[in-house]
C-alpha cells in the first residue's frame, strides 16, 4: 500500500503556506498512476497556488514494486539505513531486491533496469565502459549516465551521457553483447546484496572492473 501525508510548505517567494500531498512510499503494482509520476520525474514537482514559483521538493522515498521484487530508497541527503539489518527485522523483504539513490533521475533509472529485468551491476559496468569511450574519443569526462532502454531485437542497450561543459546530452548504444559479458563480470564479483539498501552507481562499477582486472593479472 502506498502512503500518503499532506505537510504544510512555506513558499520560498511568497511565504504562503502551502498543504502539499507527500507520498513518502509507494507501491508500483497498486498505484500505476504513482509510478508513471515517477517515471516522469513529476512526483516531486512543487508549485505554489499563490505566486506560481515552482520548485522540485524532495524527502526520502521508498518506492516498492513487489510485483517484480524490487524496492528503491531515495534519499536525497544519502543517508542510508546504517546500523538497520533490514534482513533481520523485516524477514518478509530477504528475497527483494533492494537499492538506495540520491537522485530523482537515478530512482527512475534503478526503475526501468528491473522492469527491463536487467541487473543494474552489469548496467553499471556497460555505462562506465561507454564513458571510458566518450572520455577517450571527445577529452570530455562524463558528469552523469543514465541508462534508457534495451531491446533485444536491435541487440541494443541504450544510455544517455552528460558531458563536461556540454549542455545537451549524448545518446550512445552499444550491442547487448556487451551487457551480457559485464553480467559475467558482475557474477563473479559477487552479489551486490547487503543486509539493506545498497548503492549500485558508477563507484561500484569501478570497484568491480579493479578487482576484475586484478584477477586477471593474478
Ligand atoms: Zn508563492
Amino acid at each position: 500500500m502506498s502512503t500518503q501525508m499532506t505537510e504544510e510548505i512555506s513558499c520560498p517567494q511568497c511565504g504562503a503556506v502551502v498543504k502539499t500531498e507527500l507520498w513518502p512510499g509507494v507501491d508500483a503494482s497498486r498505484d500505476p498512476e504513482l509510478r508513471a509520476r515517477v517515471l516522469e520525474e513529476s512526483i516531486f514537482d512543487w508549485c505554489c497556488p499563490e505566486c506560481g514559483y515552482s520548485a522540485r521538493f524532495l524527502y526520502p522515498f521508498l518506492y516498492h514494486d513487489p510485483k517484480r521484487g524490487f524496492m528503491i530508497y531515495l534519499s536525497p541527503n544519502g543517508a542510508g539505513c546504517e546500523g538497520v539489518d533490514v534482513e533481520v527485522e523485516f524477514p518478509q523483504l530477504a528475497g527483494v531486491t533492494k537499492r538506495m539513490v540520491t537522485t530523482p533521475e537515478a530512482l527512475k533509472e534503478k526503475i526501468l533496469i528491473f522492469e527491463a529485468g536487467l541487473n543494474d551491476v552489469a548496467v553499471e559496468l556497460v555505462k562506465f565502459a561507454l564513458a571510458g569511450v566518450l572520455d577517450k574519443k571527445h577529452g570530455k569526462k562524463t558528469l552523469a549516465a543514465y541508462f534508457c532502454y534495451a531491446d533485444e531485437v536491435k541487440n541494443e542497450i541504450g544510455f544517455t551521457f552528460l558531458l563536461e561543459g556540454t549542455s545537451e546530452p549524448v545518446r550512445r548504444h552499444m550491442r547487448m553483447d556487451a551487457y551480457c559479458k559485464s553480467l559475467e563480470i558482475a557474477k563473479t564479483a559477487g552479489s551486490a546484496q547487503t543486509g539493506g539498501f545498497c548503492l549500485v552507481d558508477f563507484v561500484t562499477a569501478q570497484r568491480i572492473l579493479e578487482n576484475y582486472r586484478e584477477s586477471e593479472n593474478r
